[in-house]
């Protein structure tokens, strides 16, 4: 069994990014491991491990995903506010309690690893005792968040603001770091419950991460409770909680002076195709961000998505985009489900250098496929998605996180 204080070296071919964010695939080399890090990639010699079969690729960074609706997840359909109120909101208070909290984090913590995500943000339940046990149960690079929420929801969520963030505010050090600003979606905050939401984010320098406009009645529903803002966008907007430290999911339903908002802000998107899939939202317009300028990173979004599988998500993007006429490759689809949010986190987290790719001095982060035929790194990616939907989440056939081996035997421990 690898050790964080072993040294290794693994063989095979490497998928990854390139420090220019291009896919790069390179037959046959050696990845040596040192104390969680990668220290070298370099051709084989006569010492190195015999040659494999093996392919190796960066962990996955998934930036959308609510861990109390794991065990739920992919289990209910509809459309997104009879979802919520319906079926996510009673499953997210159980997570008050402690116990229910502590192991479904992590039961939740090692499937979405064994599924090849090494890398994280997570929407926590509105507990902060329950953000506590995750970030504790889990290795930096796992980001997390209570959910914020103060009004338009069952009275077991609901939490005074003052008291929540002050809750946050007095998180250990350690965890405070990987903590996230997390205002569940603007109906359940007041106006100057958002204002207060944005100054405490301004203040702690910390990430942001919200719902922006993912279905036309929660859009309309925004409007009627904030007469006074111009869009959904402007609703974050006026609270100063948009910016080069926020991720919004969704963003599909937008105008083109919301768009132009989300660009001069630096605001990156989260786009959740299988989620929008699942409850009927619609497509997020890629070629509408791209032309805008917007930043935006493929997510789970778990429990609307139905698996924890980036992999699912990059193969569900990729049609999904194809049927509307617009092409996404398969090389896009990985960048944005390793790189692009690896460099996200890493811009403000300089500790995670590297995350999202195999790179000298990153996080030996590796997931093990075996090798396809293929040698262009297009027609790699496309053999690997090429499997049946409930093969997804136990596709790689090893996985390394900080240099140690994922028990990927584990679950029924759990
Ligand atoms: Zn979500």
């Amino acid at each position: 069994m690898m050790r964080d204080d072993q040294a290794t070296s693994l063989r095979g071919a490497l998928l990854t990014c390139d420090p220019q964010g291009e896919v790069q695939y390179f037959d046959d080399r050696v990845i040596d491991i040192v104390d969680g890090k990668i220290a070298a990639i370099r051709h084989p010699d006569a010492q190195s491990p015999p040659p494999s079969e093996h392919l190796w690729l960066p962990g996955f960074v998934d930036l959308h995903c609510h861990w109390p609706q794991s065990h739920i997840r992919g289990r209910f359909a509809g459309a997104l506010l009879p979802w919520l109120r319906e079926h996510i909101w009673p499953a997210e208070i159980t997570f008050s309690d402690e116990k229910i909290a502590h192991q479904h984090g992590r039961k939740f913590l090692w499937q979405l690893q064994r599924a090849g995500t090494t890398a994280a943000l997570l929407f926590g339940p509105p507990f902060t005792q329950a953000s506590r046990t995750l970030l504790s149960l889990s290795p930096d690079g796992f980001f997390e968040g209570p959910a914020l929420m103060e009004c338009n929801c069952p009275d077991e969520m609901v939490s005074d603001l003052d008291e929540a963030l002050e809750s946050i505010a007095q998180l250990p050090v350690d965890l405070l770091k990987r903590t996230v600003i997390s205002p569940r979606f603007a109906p359940n905050l007041s106006t100057a419950g958002l204002r207060k939401t944005g100054d405490f984010a301004r203040r702690s320098d910390l990430l942001v991460q919200s719902h922006l406009s993912e279905n036309l009645d929660e859009v309309q529903w925004v409007a009627d409770l904030f007469p006074d803002s111009d869009s959904y966008t402007d609703v974050y907007h006026r609270a100063g909680l948009l910016g080069p430290k926020t991720i919004m999911a969704h963003a599909i339903h937008l105008s083109d002076q919301e768009l132009q908002r989300l660009a001069q802000t630096g605001t990156l998107i989260a786009h959740c195709p299988t989620a929008n899939e699942a409850l009927g939202s619609g497509r997020m317009p890629v070629e509408r961000m791209d032309a805008a300028g917007i930043n935006w990173v493929l997510a789970t979004d778990v429990g609307a998505g139905p698996l924890l599988s980036q992999l699912h998500v990059m193969r569900v993007c990729m049609e999904q985009h194809q049927q509307a006429g617009v092409d996404v490759s398969a090389c896009e689809a990985f960048k944005r489900a390793t790189w692009t949010p690896g460099q996200w986190l890493t811009q403000h987290n300089p500790r995670l250098k590297g995350l999202g790719t195999i790179m000298v001095d990153g996080p030996a982060h590796l997931i093990r496929f075996n090798r396809p035929r293929a040698t262009q790194a297009e027609a790699v990616i496309r053999c690997i998605l090429d499997r049946p939907e409930d093969q997804f989440e136990l596709a790689p056939d090893e996985v390394i996180v900080w240099g140690s081996r994922l028990a990927i035997a584990a679950q029924s421990e759990l």
